[in-house]
Parts: C-alpha cells; structure tokens; sequence
C-alpha cells in the first residue's frame, strides 16, 4: 500500500498551515472519479492502472472487476443498473418471454437480473482507501483525523517555489483545489494544531 502523505501519524500531535478549505468531502465516489478524470487526466490513467491491479485481478470479485472495466471503458453509463438478462440456454417459447416464468425444460427462470453493482461495491472499491489517492496530487496537502474525515485541503506554504509571488501561490492553490472538488471553492489560510 501507498504511504499517505501530509498525514503525520506517529505523533500526537501536529500542527499544519496551508492555503485551503475545510470544506471539502469527497461525497459520492462516482462523481467524485468523474470529476478526476475530467480535470486531471494524466493522475486518473495512473490511478485506473493502480485499481485494476488490485482489484481487477482474476482474485477479486464480481463486482470489483465490472467496477474497473466500467472505468477503463470511460464511465459511460450508470454502473448501478440493473439489466435482465437470459436465465437459461434453452430457446424461449410462447409465453417465456414474461418475467418471473420458470422454463419448462430446466425450471429455471427464463429471465434473470444480471448482478447489480450497488453502492457499497463501489465504495468498497474507490473509496475504501480514500487518502491514498492523495498520492497522486503531491502538490495538495490534507490533513485528516485520522478517520476518514477531511480536516483540511490545500497546498502547504513551505512547499511554494521561491519564485513564486504569494498572490500567485493563492491563485494557484484555489484553482487546482476548485478542481479537485469539481466546483469553485473559497480558500483562506487555515493554521491549525490537532492531536491524531
Ligand atoms: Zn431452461
């Protein structure tokens, strides 16, 4: 597993100083991998070749395979459909193509619903492990309780380039935050100590 950066865990307490918000969750999984792959396409291709190797292997379940070729394949569709697909192999008679109606040959339902990938599937996959996507975008520091809870988000003062002016390190820092939370967000300085 990945190391996660910007989280100090082996103290009890820390302190952070950052140009960001305290207003950002990574809400519902789908959209929030939508908007990666919208905004940051190079870190999405690496991200999609990470999942597929730890749950797309001929290991992982059902679920966790239509998860990831639904992202390879581009996130067409809605992945929480359910579609009915054919029970069994034997050609379809009168009267077999009505739901709920067993084959005469087998005694099988004709008609079955494909397995559904439901939402806990799909945290179980994207957002298990929430922070080590954080990997992928060195530039944004989060500081997070030690849960899951987002405390914080933003680009860490003792990381600006020294040529950069400070009006240049804000503008920055707001827009690939806006970005990242797939909407304009409003950053100030937050400094804060908390125990982990
Ligand atoms: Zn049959």
């Amino acid at each position: 597993m990945k190391n996660r950066k910007g989280f100090v865990s082996n103290s009890s307490t820390s302190s952070f100083c950052i140009y960001g918000t305290n207003d950002f969750s990574f809400g519902d999984p789908i959209e929030f991998y939508k908007t990666i792959r919208k905004e940051f396409p190079e870190q999405f291709k690496e991200l999609l070749k990470d999942l597929a190797e730890n749950y797309g292997g001929d290991d992982s379940d059902e679920a966790s395979k239509k998860i990831i070729a639904w992202m390879q394949g581009g996130m067409e569709g809605n992945i929480l459909e359910a579609t009915i697909v054919r029970g069994c192999e034997h050609p379809i008679k009168e009267g077999d193509e009505e739901k709920n109606k067993f084959c005469s040959e087998c005694g099988k339902l004709t008609w079955v619903m494909d397995h559904v990938v439901c939402e806990d599937d799909i945290e179980s996959v994207l957002m298990d492990d929430t922070y080590w996507l954080m990997e992928y975008f060195p530039e944004l520091t989060y500081v997070s309780d030690g849960d899951v809870m987002m405390v914080a988000l933003g680009f860490d003062y003792s990381k600006a380039p020294d040529d950069m002016t400070f009006g240049e390190f804000r503008k920055r820092a707001k827009k690939m935050i806006s970005k990242f939370a797939g909407k304009e967000l409003e950053c100030k300085h937050i400094a804060e100590e908390y125990s982990c």
